[in-house]
């Protein structure tokens, strides 16, 4: 489904160029909600920016069933830890921004569709600065998925939040994941997030960033033994 294969990358120049990713393959398939993990700086940003499109890798091979997806393009939602709605937008005609082109009728609908999906029907008229950090991180998923993109790119989008918010959160996206059956790949540094979330986690070691471990994860819980090596990269 997403061919992500021999992706490497590099920053700096001569000699004080560093190896950020190092040979990271990882066939993921469609459906899956997958997690990144791993020390800060092991490059789990870097990584979900090339899959973006948002940053071209040194080499390697990206593909959406067989096609070469280098360039961003609709078929990738992509949420950041910071909102970064428009102000002067409404919550709704946030949602309905990528929708540009779409009859106006017919956007709309979708917006609705996708605000009740994150529990924020109600706020459609309000401006993001009426709304708390976790209400504005849901527009930003009902955003990302208003285009109805094949794969959902999530960079720490809970990392901003307190504890409550964030279980909160992670229940909503959940039921998004249930309802819509979306390939998602969601970068975190918490064990606990990754477990209750996914059905694979990868994690990442840093110097270079590579994978370490590639794990399945069968209801809610990995086996015993992988969950002790990841404790290890929980800072
Ligand atoms: P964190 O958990 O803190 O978000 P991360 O795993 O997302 O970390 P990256 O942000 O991908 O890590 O960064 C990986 C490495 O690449 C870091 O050493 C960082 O300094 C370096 N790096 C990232 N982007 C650039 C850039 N545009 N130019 C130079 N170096 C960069
Ligand atoms: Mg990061």
């Amino acid at each position: 489904f997403l061919k992500i294969d021999g992706i490497q990358k590099s920053f700096g120049k001569d000699g004080r160029r560093e190896q950020v990713l190092k040979d990271i393959s990882v066939d993921v398939r469609e459906g899956e909600f997958i997690s990144l993990l791993g020390p800060s700086g092991c490059g789990k940003s870097t990584l979900l920016n090339i899959v973006a499109g948002l940053n071209r890798p040194d080499s390697g091979i990206l593909q959406l069933d067989g096609r070469d997806i280098v360039k961003p393009g609709k078929e990738r939602g992509m949420v950041f830890q910071q909102a970064a709605l428009f102000p002067w937008l409404t919550v709704e005609e946030n949602v309905m921004f990528p929708l540009k082109g779409m009859p106006k009728k017919e956007a709309k609908e979708v917006a609705k569709k996708y605000l009740r999906l994150v529990q924020l029907s109600q706020y459609a008229g309000h401006h993001p600065h009426e709304l708390s950090g976790g209400m504005q991180q849901r527009v930003s998923i009902a955003r990302a998925l208003a285009m109805d993109p094949a794969v959902l790119l999530m960079d720490e989008p809970f990392g901003a939040l307190d504890e409550q918010t964030r279980m909160r959160l992670q229940g909503v996206l959940e039921e998004i994941w249930i309802e819509t059956k979306k390939t998602i790949i969601f970068v975190t540094h918490s064990i606990q997030e990754a477990v209750r979330l996914s059905d694979r986690i990868i994690v990442m070691g840093t110097h270079p960033g590579r994978v370490l471990q590639d794990i399945e994860v069968t209801l809610g819980r990995p086996r015993e033994g992988h969950l002790k090596e990841m404790a290890a990269y929980e800072e």
